[in-house]
C-alpha cells in the first residue's frame, strides 16, 4: 500500500461522453480512503497555468449522466515543447500531488510518459476517447455512447436516402482509427466502409469503391446506398471523394460530415458503467502502487495494461465482421 494523501485528476484529447461518470468515481473512490482530490482543468493545459479546484463529493453530484467533462478537455502544445514536461511536473510537486489520474486516449497517455520523466509521483490513466483505439481495454469510455449517436443519425440519413434512392457518404470520426466507422457500418447495415485500417484511397483507385456500387445498381436497380467514411481517408475528405464519385458515376453522391455530434450527448449505461469501474480501479490501484499502468476492462474483467503499450498496435478490428462485411454487404 502506497500512502497517498492527495491526488489529481484530468481529462485530456477528445472529450468523450462518460468522462464525468470515470471523474465521479475516482472522487467518490478517493474520499473512502481519505485521499483529497484536485481536478485539473483543460487538460495538460491545467499544469501550466495552475489551473485547479478542490474537489468534493457535491461536486460530482448528478453529473454520472452528463455528456462533456466538468474539467473541461484540451489538446495542450506545451506539453509537447522542450522543457514543458519538467515545468507541468514542478506544478504537481509544488502542490505536493501523490498521483496523477490522466483520463484521455492514448495521446495523452504519451504525454503521461513524457511527464513521468520528471514527475516523482505515481500516474495512471483511463481509457476515455470515442475513437476505441487505445491498447489494453476492450472498450475505451466513450466509444458505446458514440456509436449509437452515429447510428441514430445515420438511420435517419437511410430514410432519406431511401425514399430519394440516393448515394450517400457518411463521415465519421477517428483521425487515426476506423474502429468506430467499421462498427457503425456494420451497425447500420451500410454498403460499403471506408477506413484507414483497409488500405489508404485515392482518386487513382477509385474503382475499388465504384465497381461494388456499379454492382449493386445492377443488382437492385435503383436504391439507396449507404458509405461510411472515417475522416482522413481520402484526400480533400468526404466531400471531395463524393464530387470524385459523382464525376465518375454520374449519379450524384451525397456527403454528410457527422463531426462533433458524435462526441456529445448523455453517456448510454454501457459507458456510465464502464467509467465507473475503470475511474474506481484507477484509484484503487494507485492505493496498491500502480504506477505507469492504465485501468482498463478485458473480458469484463478489470486489468491494468502500461501506458508505455496503451499505442504501440491499433486495436484490430474484428477480422470476421470485416471480411463478411466485405464479402456480403458489398454485392
Ligand atoms: P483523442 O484521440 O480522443 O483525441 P488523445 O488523448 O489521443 O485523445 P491527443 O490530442 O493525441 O488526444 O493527445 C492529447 C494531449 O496529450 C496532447 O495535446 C498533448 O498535450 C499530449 N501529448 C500527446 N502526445 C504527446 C507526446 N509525444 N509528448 C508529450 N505530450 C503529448
Amino acid at each position: 500500500m502506497t500512502q497517498i494523501k492527495r491526488l489529481a485528476v484530468l481529462t485530456s484529447g477528445g472529450d468523450a461522453p462518460g468522462m464525468n461518470a470515470a471523474i465521479r468515481a475516482v472522487l467518490l473512490t478517493s474520499a473512502s480512503y481519505n485521499i483529497q482530490v484536485l481536478g485539473f482543468e483543460h487538460g495538460f493545459n491545467g499544469l501550466f497555468e495552475q489551473d485547479f479546484q478542490t474537489l468534493h463529493p457535491k461536486h460530482v453530484e448528478n453529473i454520472i449522466q452528463r455528456g462533456g467533462t466538468i474539467l473541461k478537455s484540451a489538446r495542450c502544445p506545451a506539453l509537447q515543447q522542450p522543457g514543458g514536461p519538467a515545468q507541468a511536473a514542478a506544478c504537481l510537486h509544488q502542490l505536493q500531488i501523490d498521483a496523477l489520474v490522466i483520463i484521455g486516449g492514448d495521446g495523452s497517455f504519451r504525454g503521461a510518459l513524457a511527464l513521468a520523466e520528471h514527475y516523482k509521483g505515481q500516474i495512471i490513466g483511463v481509457p476515455g476517447t470515442i475513437d476505441n483505439d487505445v491498447d489494453g481495454s476492450d472498450f475505451t469510455i466513450g466509444f458505446a455512447t458514440a456509436l449509437d449517436t452515429a447510428l441514430d443519425a445515420i438511420d435517419k440519413i437511410r430514410d432519406t436516402a431511401d425514399a430519394f434512392e440516393r448515394i450517400f457518404l457518411v463521415e465519421l470520426m477517428g483521425r487515426h482509427s476506423g474502429y468506430l466507422s467499421l462498427a457503425a457500418g456494420i451497425a447500420a447495415g451500410a454498403e460499403q466502409i471506408i477506413c484507414p485500417e483497409f488500405g489508404p484511397l485515392t482518386p487513382a483507385d477509385l474503382s475499388s469503391v465504384i465497381k461494388p456500387i456499379q454492382h449493386a445498381q445492377l443488382l437492385r436497380g435503383k436504391s439507396s446506398y449507404l458509405i461510411i467514411v472515417a475522416e482522413n481517408s481520402y484526400p480533400g475528405g468526404t466531400s471531395a471523394l463524393a464530387d470524385d464519385l459523382t464525376k465518375a458515376i454520374g449519379v450524384e453522391c451525397r456527403a454528410v460530415i457527422l463531426g462533433h455530434i458524435q462526441r456529445g450527448g448523455s453517456p448510454v449505461g454501457a459507458d456510465r458503467i464502464l467509467a465507473t469501474k475503470l475511474g474506481a480501479f484507477a484509484v484503487e490501484q494507485l492505493v496498491q502502487g500502480a504506477h505507469l499502468m492504465m485501468a482498463g476492462e478485458v473480458n469484463a474483467q478489470a486489468v491494468l495494461y502500461p501506458l508505455s503499450q496503451t499505442g504501440d498496435r491499433k486495436k484490430a478490428i474484428d477480422p470476421y465482421l470485416v471480411r463478411w462485411q466485405q464479402q456480403v454487404c458489398s454485392d
